[in-house]
């Protein structure tokens, strides 16, 4: 392009300028998304042959070569000789070169940028602002705020992300930093606040992010969920930030935390959504799923009448439990059949529970609440990481995933004793703690323990039909793979007997729904009396809400004493006598606990 000058007027600098500006506006009508808002800059010089090598290092520190191709330069070619320029090879009197370079800052890039995001350690979270800064220097991307190895992976994401969504990726030094840096972040969900970072940075995206974003960012720049988003957001909802930007499949569990929650496919979707040439709807609040059918029901076991009694006082009273008896009794119908009259979450609770499915990655996008209790039921060849957590990144176990539900161990001899040693810390503190280089991860354990045995190796010890061919020392080693410490902390321990086969085909057994209604009220009794104690079961009594809430009479007195002295009875088998006598009130809608209770909880607690 060209446009001949008034030679006149080749001193006035600034009028040249101003005669140049309509091929000044043909070169931003041809870069329309470059030279737009000032991104390029006017740079008006007299060119006078020689000017332009003279000017050539004093550009190159302005605007060092990466970027080079933005900013609208002016130059005058006097004529006097071949210039660099095509534009101006053919010698003319007076022409106007305009060369686009790359602006040093575009006027719609901040300073740094800030995107937030959230940090998660076990359940335990914390905001975390990520700031990115683009500066002058050799093309590179830092991230610095202890980032784990996963994090630091996360550059190479981002950076073709970037690229295959449509975007420059500055070839400049791009540092970004994930503050408060004290404490190491780990996991994929910074990604996609990095990258609107660094569009934001670099002026690509023109709006400033104020939501929270998580996601993990594919090559070609699709946004893939990111496990443990409840929590996150949960959080953060609660320091008051009302939206999310998140992946599709994790808007929903985003929404049901009570924020507004934007499901994305890709990089370019977020941009375009902030920059509004495409709203994104918010996701609706999923609807809760449909009570499970469960597959056991107590109407389906014939007999066993005291195994029964202790599931109902297990469930309502959260007391652990463990069957002892040869195979084929219907042990493990009878654990499973718990899940029947365990009464419904509540709302905290669904969230709680929902929140460690989430850390696990195990929730279901369509309905990402969870509404029945949950009930797990590991193998006996189960590992230590995988009952209690661990790993890195830490997941929680299966004591965590049974949180505000049940743990089923199924043979529990079979388990490894090292394995079953770690139990005693859910069982006691109702979490687990995993510490690592890092820092420490903590999930919440609380659970009510359901476990079942075979008296002997064999299977036959005490049976009347068959006979044990097991040797004395062979039994007593099964046994004590549930070692003293585990089995004190089990509050019933019942014999599940063979059914006579007369006593097979009778009719009338209670349904599941009955016996749910009673633990109901019970549960509900306890809600009342306990409601200024902070527990919401009679498992959870302290020592002193013992004495407080299950004093009993003279002559109970006496029937304790003597099963203190003639079963040696630990003090914490005789605290655990008076929950579970507590529970077996409230059942029989009793307020005070009687001798009858008592006598129930000492009949359930036979050693095994
Ligand atoms: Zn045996």
């Amino acid at each position: 392009m060209r446009q001949k000058i008034d030679p006149a007027q080749h001193e006035d600098v600034p009028e040249i300028a101003g005669r140049l500006r309509p091929l000044i506006e043909r070169v931003e009508e041809l870069h329309p998304p470059r030279v737009q808002n000032g991104i390029g800059c006017v740079q008006v010089c007299r060119g006078e042959g020689k000017t332009r090598e003279k000017r050539e290092p004093e550009q190159r520190e302005r605007h060092p070569p990466a970027q080079r191709g933005l900013v609208c330069r002016t130059g005058w070619d006097s004529g006097t000789g071949p210039s660099s320029h095509s534009l101006t090879a053919d010698a003319c009197p007076a022409s106007a070169v305009i060369a686009i370079t790359a602006p040093d800052r575009p006027a719609t890039a901040r300073s740094v940028a800030r995107v937030t995001a959230c940090a998660l350690w076990g359940l335990e979270t914390a905001l975390v602002t990520v700031e990115v800064d683009v500066a002058n220097g050799l093309p590179a991307l830092v991230v610095v705020g202890l980032p784990d190895a996963a994090v630091q992976e996360a550059r190479e994401r981002v950076r073709a992300a970037v690229r295959n969504s449509g975007f420059e990726f500055p070839l400049r030094r791009v540092t970004v930093n994930l503050a408060p840096a004290e404490r190491r972040k780990e996991g994929t969900g910074f990604e996609l606040a990095i990258a609107l970072g660094i569009l934001r940075a670099s002026g690509q995206l023109r709006v400033d992010v104020t939501g929270l974003c998580l996601g993990e960012l594919a090559l070609d720049g699709a946004l893939r969920p990111v496990r443990g988003t409840m929590p996150r957001v949960r959080f953060a909802a609660a320091r008051g930030l009302g939206q999310v930007l998140v992946a599709n499949a994790n808007a929903g569990e985003a929404a049901a935390c009570g924020v507004e929650s934007f499901g994305f496919a890709s990089l370019r979707e977020v941009v375009d959504h902030l920059e509004g040439r495409a709203r994104v709807a918010p996701t609706s609040v999923p609807p809760r799923a449909a009570p499970p059918h469960h597959s056991v029901d107590l109407a389906h076991i014939a007999g066993q009448e005291t195994p029964k009694r202790a599931l109902e006082i297990a469930a309502a009273g959260g007391h652990n439990l463990l069957f002892v008896g040869p195979p084929g009794t219907g042990k493990t119908m009878l654990a499973r059949a718990l899940e029947s009259i365990l009464p419904p979450l509540d709302d905290a609770e669904a969230l709680a529970a929902s929140a460690v499915h989430s850390v696990a990655g195990l929730i279901d996008p369509r309905h990402p609440v969870l509404t029945a209790r949950p009930f797990r039921a590991p193998h006996h060849t189960a590992s230590h990481l995988s009952l209690v957590g661990g790993g890195s990144p830490p997941r929680p176990g299966e004591v965590s995933l049974a949180h505000c539900g049940a743990l089923f161990l199924d043979e529990v001899a079979e388990f490894s004793r090292s394995v079953l040693d770690t139990l005693r810390e859910p069982l006691e503190q109702h979490a687990v703690t995993i510490s690592r280089a890092g820092g420490a991860a903590t999930y919440p354990a609380r659970f009510v323990l359901v476990a079942a045995m075979n008296p002997c190796p064999c299977g036959f010890w005490g049976d009347a039909e068959r006979e044990c061919t097991c040797l004395p020392e062979q039994i007593e080693r099964y046994r004590g793979k549930l070692s003293g410490p585990l089995l004190d902390r089990i509050d019933l321990r019942v014999h599940v007997p063979r059914v006579p086969f007369e006593r097979l085909r009778d009719d009338g057994r209670e349904r599941s729904a009955d016996v749910r209604e009673r633990v109901l009220a019970a549960r509900e009794r306890m809600r009342v009396r306990l409601a200024t104690t902070g527990r919401r079961v009679n498992a959870e009594l302290t020592v002193i809400e013992v004495k407080r809430f299950c004093s009993v009479d003279a002559a109970t007195e006496r029937l304790l004493a003597e099963a203190v002295g003639a079963r040696r009875l630990s003090a914490r088998g005789y605290h655990r006598v008076l929950r579970v006598a507590r529970t077996a009130a409230d059942l029989a809608g009793s307020d005070g606990v009687r001798g009858e209770d008592v006598a129930l909880a000492l009949l359930l607690r036979s050693d095994p």
